[in-house]
């Protein structure tokens, strides 16, 4: 039988502020990167309140690594230095390959209610594709497969594969998966996933038991040691679960569906050296790419 991954790690995301003042909750992106390779940040701006994303993330720059938005509510505003711009609508993803670098600026817009709901993920490259040309897919919500799977459970795939069925976002060299799984109430999902890559699950709505199901005992038998979960082994809303290492997830929904973002990458197992947007192996690096934001050189690709 395929070994089921268990629990290793559970964290609350926490609040935070980041651009120009948008309040956020930040899953990923506080303790060692090292831990989720090849993932660095994972950023919830999830808010039903204008103020407090309206003032965005104006033009910056971003070298090194790929940002992925995935937004459900609302839109983003964009526009980039490769001469892209356009809009991020529910549903959408924009997946943005850094690489040498580009220059962005990122404005959520609410929908008419004021709601803007959305998610950005952040991928590390590894040392020989830091410097690869940038590249910029957006994915309408209309390229997305839905698979529909037994009970009700509903999946869309942004990349990876379920059922036979691949997401439009390929070629990516951590081989990430990228998936926003539903569960029905009741049901179990199981997804297999290559052994030795990172995978992770966050909660976006409802309650389940992740890892192994449940002992008869009431605690959580995919838990390892000392994890944040209630005492019935549910995890809700804006936690995320990151899995050790294994063949197959599980997950087993509560009275409720459950929802969560379903990823996981290959490793990359390089130092990792970041300051703000930027993300290099060493220090020179940093400061070489921080030296040419400076005197203009930064942009290698200038399409405008
Ligand atoms: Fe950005």
């Amino acid at each position: 039988m395929a070994k089921v991954r268990r629990i290793r790690e559970v964290n609350k995301s926490r609040a935070t502020v980041e651009g120009a003042g948008v309040h956020l909750h930040r899953a990923i992106g506080w303790g060692r990167p090292e831990q989720y390779d090849p993932f660095l940040l994972l950023d919830d701006f999830r808010s039903d309140e204008p103020e407090q994303y309206k003032r965005g993330f104006p033009w910056h720059p971003h070298r090194g690594m790929e940002t992925i938005t995935y937004v459900l509510r609302g839109e983003v505003a964009h526009g980039d230095s490769l001469g892209n711009s356009g809009s991020i609508a529910p549903g959408d993803v924009q997946w943005m390959t850094a690489g040498s670098g580009i220059i962005h600026q990122e404005m959520p817009k609410g929908d008419s209610g004021g709601a803007m709901h959305g998610f950005q993920l952040w991928a590390n490259l590894p040392a020989a594709s830091k410097m690869m040309e940038p590249r910029y897919r957006g994915i309408q919500s209309e390229e997305i497969p839905i698979v529909a799977a037994d009970g009700g459970t509903v999946i869309k795939v942004v990349a990876g594969s379920v059922a036979g069925i691949t997401g439009p976002v390929r070629d990516i060299v951590t081989q990430p998966e990228y998936l926003d799984v539903t569960v029905a109430a009741g049901q179990t999902f199981t997804h297999p996933t290559p052994l030795g890559h990172t995978a992770f699950a966050y909660v976006i709505g409802g309650k389940g038991v992740f890892g192994e199901k449940e002992a008869p005992d009431g605690h959580n038998a995919g838990a390892d040691g000392d994890v944040d979960v209630e005492p019935d082994g549910l995890i809700g809303d804006r936690h995320l679960v990151l899995f050790a290492d294994g063949e197959v997830v599980s997950v087993v929904a509560d009275a409720e569906p459950v929802r969560f973002l379903l990823i996981s990458g290959k490793p990359i197992r390089e130092p990792i050296a970041w300051q703000g947007p930027i993300v290099m192996n060493t220090e020179a690096e940093l400061r070489h790419a921080f030296a040419e934001l400076e005197n203009g050189t930064f942009i290698k690709n200038r399409r405008a």
